[in-house]
């Protein structure tokens, strides 16, 4: 069972489950950054209506006294601080709220809740001093924010910076007088903590969509890499079938051809076709029937067999014609070959009016260069022919000059 399940191309397993990984990925990943996006954006609008609420609850007239230093009095700090105060101790899930003022392109804090002893919060906070000129250390916000905001634009920061307070996704809002002239703005500095609480549940979403993705991935791979190995195995298999002479389970002739060219194209010394073609297997038929006509053939198939090396070619090349193609075979090597197959072949039956059962042979031996298949297949049956003629049970060589 565990052999069987080996059974894949493992090429194609990696090739297609890396393939399928790449497409699940994608199908998975871009759709959960863009689903982050959207929720950061969604915190973004959230921070911008407390900011908002924030600033609503701020008298603006007397925010705009205490821009001067010179107005600046605990008192006025006091009642400029304590709606904030309130409004911050009511969501102590804001850090941070303070309100600011722009001077050449630099904020500087005015009140901040951390302040004052009225604020309600479990958090140890680090209140800014009035005046107080503010650094950022992390992300920068837009070059014009400053202006925007007096312009009357809401501004939340691209994202969560850090800074010396700690990290935090800000959002500022104007602060208008009863006259409607700008004075100041507020701050909201919202904790990363609850962004990263939210997103802990999503980021279980997401390795679970992942591990799922290699999964199916896998699975996709096998699948196709089990197909393959099927498709292929049957191919070779038809391919063995289609090469081989059912019979005799030699090569046939389609065999035959394609490894004596492939052993051609290796320009070996020498190369030595044998022909072997049955004596007289119409007469066996006629006297014996056809079944022993087969075994007959069977017999002269695994004489050959038994009679050559093993890296030698033996085919079947049609009814009672058997072909030998050796490799780096001289003339010597040739013919006791077919002086073998000539003794082991070779009977006489007593009872019957046969003179013999037997093979003839035709040899022809060529050096490896400028020679053909078909070239040494003809001068082979050429050599079979005279030894027919010359009475049969005997072997032939291919001779050029008397074929000239
Ligand atoms: P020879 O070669 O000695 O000239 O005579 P032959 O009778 O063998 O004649 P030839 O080689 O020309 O013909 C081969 C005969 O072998 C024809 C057919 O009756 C028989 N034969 C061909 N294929 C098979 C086969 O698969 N089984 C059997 N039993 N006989 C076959
Ligand atoms: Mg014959």
């Amino acid at each position: 069972m565990f052999r069987d399940f080996r059974k894949i191309s493992p090429r194609i397993f990696w090739l297609v489950t890396l393939a399928a990984l790449a497409v699940l990925m994608t199908v998975v990943a871009v759709p959960q950054w863009l689903s982050k996006q959207a929720r950061l954006e969604v915190l973004r609008s959230h921070v911008a209506e407390i900011a908002q609420i924030a600033a609503s609850v701020v008298d603006g007239d007397l925010h705009r006294q205490l821009l001067d230093p010179a107005n600046y009095t605990p008192e006025l700090y006091e009642r400029v601080v304590a709606p904030l105060v309130r409004f911050h101790s009511a969501d102590p899930s804001i850090f941070y709220v303070y309100t600011m003022m722009e001077r050449g392109g630099k904020s500087y804090f005015i009140v901040d809740t951390a302040a004052s002893n009225k604020l309600k919060t479990e958090r140890k906070l680090r209140p800014s001093a009035y005046m107080e000129p503010f650094e950022s250390i992390d992300v920068e916000p837009d070059p014009d924010y400053l202006q925007r905001i007096a312009a009357g634009e809401t501004y939340v920061y691209p994202k969560f910076q850090r800074d010396v307070y700690g990290t935090f996704l800000s959002g500022h809002t104007p602060i208008y007088d009863s006259q409607g002239r700008y004075s100041g703005f507020v701050g909201v500095d919202f904790d990363i903590k609850y962004y990263l609480a939210l997103e802990s549940s999503f980021r279980a979403i997401f390795y679970g969509s992942i591990a799922g993705a290699v999964l199916i991935a896998l699975l996709i791979g096998y699948i196709v890499a089990r197909y393959h190995y099927h498709v292929q195995d049957r191919l070779d298999e038809q391919y063995r079938i289609s090469i081989r002479d059912e019979l005799t389970q030699l090569l046939n002739r389609r065999g035959a051809l394609r490894f004596s060219r492939e052993a051609l194209a290796t320009r070996a010394s020498s190369y030595a076709v044998i022909l072997v073609d049955i004596d007289d297997l119409k007469g066996i038929n006629d006297l014996y029937g056809h079944a022993s006509g087969d075994e007959f053939i069977m017999k002269v198939a695994d004489t050959i067999r038994n009679s050559v090396r093993e890296k030698d070619i033996c085919a079947r090349m049609g009814g009672d014609e058997f072909l030998i193609f050796a490799t780096g075979c001289d003339l010597d090597a040739a013919t006791e070959i077919a002086r073998r197959i000539l003794g082991k072949v070779y009977a006489h039956d007593e009872n019957s009016s046969r003179s013999h059962f037997g093979v003839s042979i035709g040899i022809c031996v060529a050096p490896g260069a400028d020679t053909t298949f078909e070239l040494l297949y003809r001068q082979a049956d050429e050599a079979l022919y005279k030894a027919k003629q010359a009475g049969r049970n005997r072997f032939v060589i291919f001779d050029p000059v008397v074929a000239a």
